[in-house]
This record gives C-alpha cells, structure tokens and sequence, in this order.
C-alpha cells in the first residue's frame, strides 16, 4: 500500500482499497473473520504515527461521489478518501471556504479527526470544530451516523473508533483574501523572527501566518534567490471583512511593512483557491521525519542559533495560534480549542540514513533547548512519529474518550489506531 511518507512503509497482514461504503464493509468483516484488528487511512501522510501493522487488514479509504456543496446550508459533503484539492475546487466557486489545511494533498478526514489548522483558523477555530456529521462503518460492519457522543469523540479523541466514510463541515463565506509568503536571508533571521513573534500575539483574528527557518528545494516556479541558501519565510492568509479588502490590506501592512524589504514575495489580493499554494507544501510523495511541540513563547534566540544558518532540517516552523484557535467550542469535539500561542514543527529529509541522523540530531537539540516553554500538550495533526506521546487530551477526557470507544468497539477491533497516551489501555 502506498503513503505519502516514504520513509513510513506499511505492512499490514492484509490489505483492501474501499471505493464504496460497501467495501468498507466488507473488508472489515473479512478482517473479523481471520483474526485481525482493523487499522485505515487516506493518503498515509501520518505514515510515521502509524506504528505496526502485522497483525491488521489496513483499508485505504477512496469513496466514490465527489464533494457535494450546499451553498445555501454552507456545508460539503466529503466522501473518505477526498484531499483538500479537491474540496477547494468544489467551494470556491461558490465563494465558501472549509477550513483547509496548507496542502491539496492531505487527506480531509485524517486532518479533521486529528486537529486541523488552518490559515483560516485564527478567524474559524480548530477544523473539527466545522464538522456537522460523520458517517462511519464500526467493526460489527454498521454504517451508522455518529450521535452527537460519537461525534465528540471522533474529533480530536485519538482514533479508534471505526472506518468514516464521509464527513459533512460547515463553510464560510469568504469570496477573496490577500495570501502569499515573503522570504528574507537567515542572516536577518534574528530580526525578523523577533518581529513576527510580538507582532503574531497581538495581531487581529482575521490572519493566520508561519514563519519558517527553510533550506528549499529548488523547483520549477522559485527562483536561485530563495533555493541558493537558507531563508526565513512568513506566509499566510488574511480574510477581509469587507468586500473592498481595504481591511485586509492594512493588516499585511502591519505585518510585513515592519519587516523590512525582502528578497521574494508572493502576496496579493486573490480568490480563496490561492491559499492552498501559499506554504508551498511538495506535491509528491517524499522521505521525511518530524517532530513537534506547543509552546508558550519563542526563545528567538535559541530558535534562530539551532534552526537557523547552518541546521539541516528543511524547516523548523513556528505557526501562530490564538484568536478562535484558543476559545473553547459550544459545539466541538475532544480537541476544540488550543490555548499556546505558537506551534513548533520540524521537517527533515530521510532520503538516507545519514540526512536523517544529521537531522535528527538537530531536532533533539531543538528540543531540549525550547524545553522551558514545551507545555507537554500536543495537536495529533503535527505529531511526527508513533513514539511521541500524546498530549491534547486531559485525563477526564481519556477516560470519556474511552467509555465512548468501548461501546463501538468492545472487542479492540481498531484498537492498533489509537494514538500513544490517547486511551488508559493501550
Ligand atoms: C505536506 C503536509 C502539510 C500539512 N499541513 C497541515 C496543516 O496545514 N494543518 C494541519 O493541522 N495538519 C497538516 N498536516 C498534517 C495532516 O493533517 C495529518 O498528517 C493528517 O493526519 C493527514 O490526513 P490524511 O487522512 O491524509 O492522513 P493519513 O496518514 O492517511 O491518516 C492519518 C490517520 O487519520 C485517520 N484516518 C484517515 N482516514 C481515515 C478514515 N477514512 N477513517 C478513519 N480514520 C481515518 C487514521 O487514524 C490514520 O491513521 C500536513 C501534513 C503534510 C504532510
């Protein structure tokens, strides 16, 4: 079976790619009656959380039908399987946006159960909190609506609670937006940094940005300016209020005026579509490992020593958080809201063993040094490996989290799906 990250192969006792509900459950019978738990997924761009499989039938989930868009409701209906590409496609032009992650190519259902940040979310909230209904097949090979208890769980809970089949979210009238990145030599990595830090705690909910330490990849589109050495780079999304976008205008000014002139732009006024290139996330399948953390604040000096001239790592990232991020949702599921005002995130290749023990290496002093503002809690979407505990669920919530799970799945059908530390008894 393929993933997205290479460098995570599966494999599974059995496998079996589900075009319709029906195969859904039919493969989970089949898993039934041989002995086997059942483990799934989209696009395997998680691939590294997934730990072993030798003992489950793996199903890949690409449902038939196409994104259905209710424009007047302002909801999709996402079948398992879609990618984020598509439902853009689908919603733009009906001037509606889902709160979408950064790339086309994630899995929609992996990102809504497991945390979803979004350009929009600062604005939106958590994407899981856009979830309006979850249609799923439990291991006694139901299909069932998830009632309003299953739903809670299912969002945010960890895993382990069956195969979905299709989503419903909500949407959000946004017609156009002023998104793009900005890129600066590392040399000045300092400076900036330091600048986007204060500047991201106080900024209006109606932007979402990241600021990343990068070494990039030369591709078609990007020029020697920005692939010759290794920059800093702040990109995002800002929605207007208004339809002139005069609102929108004065916030990037805010931003990147303080900023300072820089050697690559990409920002400009644009439909919503746009956004899903602006972090300029790689198309194809790659071999990577990562690591992450939320953080209280940012030692920019440490943050900029280890990440900056010199690291291995493509990237080390920092996302802004707060605004709807931080506020608890009337309606959300297990992770509704996320109180840290920043994300850390790294990438590194693992094209071989040496890259990936040079970056690792990196990745650990990061680590220790960004120790004292660590909160230990974590967003199960930026987790990079089977190994890292899980830390976005408090312990009332396992044990809720676990009563809901043993009521669809009292036999550990799913079991080998949940998250490290998401449940009292794995
Ligand atoms: C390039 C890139 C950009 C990203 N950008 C963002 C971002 O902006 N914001 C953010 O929050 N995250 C982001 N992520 C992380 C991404 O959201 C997670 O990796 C997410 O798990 C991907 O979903 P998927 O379904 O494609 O993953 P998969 O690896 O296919 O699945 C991950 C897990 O999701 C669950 N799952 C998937 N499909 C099903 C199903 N049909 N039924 C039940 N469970 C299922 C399973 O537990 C599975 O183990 C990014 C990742 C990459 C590689």
């Amino acid at each position: 079976m393929k993933t997205f990250n290479l460098a995570a192969p599966v494999d599974p006792a059995d496998s079996a790619v589900a075009h319709t509900v029906g195969d859904v459950q039919a493969a989970v019978s089949r898993a039934v009656s041989k002995g086997l738990r059942v483990r799934t997924y989209t696009t395997g761009h998680a691939a590294a959380t997934f730990g072993p499989m030798h003992d489950a039938l793996l199903i890949r989930t690409e449902l038939e039908g196409g994104v259905r868009v209710d424009p007047d409701a302002r909801t999709a209906w996402i079948p398992a399987g879609t990618l984020w590409g598509a439902v853009v496609a689908a919603t733009s032009p009906h001037g509606l946006v889902a709160v979408h992650g950064t790339a086309a190519t994630v899995g929609v259902v992996g990102y809504l159960l497991r945390g979803g940040v979004s350009f929009y979310s600062r604005r939106f909230g958590l994407a899981p909190n856009t979830v309006r209904s979850i249609e799923l097949v439990t291991a006694d090979g139901q299909v069932r609506t998830a009632d309003a208890e299953l739903l809670w769980a299912l969002r945010g809970g960890g895993g382990g609670f069956g195969v979905v089949t299709a989503v419903e979210v909500e949407l959000f009238p946004v017609a156009s937006v002023i998104t793009g990145a900005s890129f600066w030599p590392v040399s000045e990595a300092g400076r900036v940094v330091k600048l986007w830090r204060d500047w991201a705690r106080e900024a209006p909910e109606s932007v979402s940005t990241s600021l990343r330490l990068m070494n990039m990849v030369a591709a078609p589109g990007r020029p020697e300016s920005i692939t010759s050495g290794q920059v800093v780079c702040v990109d995002g999304a800002i929605i207007s209020e208004t339809p002139d976008l005069a609102d929108a205008r004065e916030v990037r000014d805010g931003l990147l005026g303080p900023l300072g002139k820089p050697v690559h732009d990409t920002w400009r006024e644009t439909g919503p579509e746009a956004v899903l290139a602006t972090h300029m996330d790689p198309p194809n399948p790659v071999r990577a490992f990562g690591d992450h953390m939320l953080l209280s604040d940012v030692d920019v000096d440490a943050f900029v020593r280890l990440a900056g001239a010199g690291s291995p790592l493509l990237s080390a990232e920092l996302r802004q958080l707060g605004g709807a991020v931080g506020r608890p949702h009337p309606e959300g599921g297990a992770l509704d809201h996320v109180a840290e005002p920043f994300v850390y995130q790294c990438v590194g290749s693992a094209a071989d063993p040496e890259a990936a023990a040079t970056g690792k290496r990196r990745a650990g002093l990061i680590r220790s040094e960004l120790a004292p503002w660590d909160t230990g809690r974590t967003i199960p979407s930026f987790v990079g490996s089977f190994t890292q505990p899980q830390g976005h669920l408090d312990a009332e919530q396992v044990v809720t989290v676990d009563r809901i799970r043993q009521k669809v799945d009292p036999d550990g059908v799913f079991r080998g799906d949940i998250m490290p530390n998401a449940t009292l008894t794995s």
